[in-house]
């Protein structure tokens, strides 16, 4: 099985055809639905949730993720300020609509509606890679793989912190 993982993170937003697209720290825009597409029908660990960026601020929508302020915004932070989306979940990754398939039987759809104008950050990862990488890291010269191997570690410490919340 190939490795797949995705991690993005920076400013959401709609694209003008309706596609979600992330814009980078560095100005980098990618398309986001396209980069989860290789992980479509396999187990996955997936987290997605908004990011206040800057820092955290109490009074604004968001916690300061929320670049809507005073429209109408989709993740409703005109009626919840304090609301903080946050998505994560382990199970087979499917599309329209995008939803996780539980080993249970249930299915947790995954709302990609709330993103636009909001920073966040998307991670995922195929599962059983994970496990795989967390043994083939262990040991490894960083650096061999440089900032990759710094990339993913970096991941796998985030999908971890959110396994424990
Ligand atoms: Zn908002």
């Amino acid at each position: 099985m190939k490795f797949h993982a995705v991690l993005l993170e920076g400013l959401f937003f709609a694209s003008p055809q309706g596609d979600l697209q992330v814009q980078t720290e560095t100005g980098e825009i990618i398309p986001v639905l396209d980069r989860l597409l290789p992980l479509v029908g396999q187990q996955v660990q997936l987290a997605v949730h908004h990011l206040p960026s800057g820092g955290v601020d109490p009074s604004a929508w968001g916690w300061g993720s929320c670049q809507w302020k005073p429209a109408e915004c989709p993740a409703g932070h005109h009626t919840r300020p304090n609301f903080l989306f946050s998505f994560s979940g382990n199970g087979v990754l499917l599309q329209d609509p995008w939803r996780l398939d539980l080993s249970d039987g249930g299915t947790s759809p995954i709302d990609f509606a709330v993103m636009p104008g909001h920073h966040g950050r998307l991670a995922a990862a195929t599962v059983p890679d994970i496990e795989k990488l967390k043994d083939e890291l262990i040991g490894l010269d960083a650096g061999v793989l440089g900032a990759k191997v710094d990339e993913l570690q970096e991941m796998l410490r985030k999908l971890s912190e959110d396994k424990t919340k």
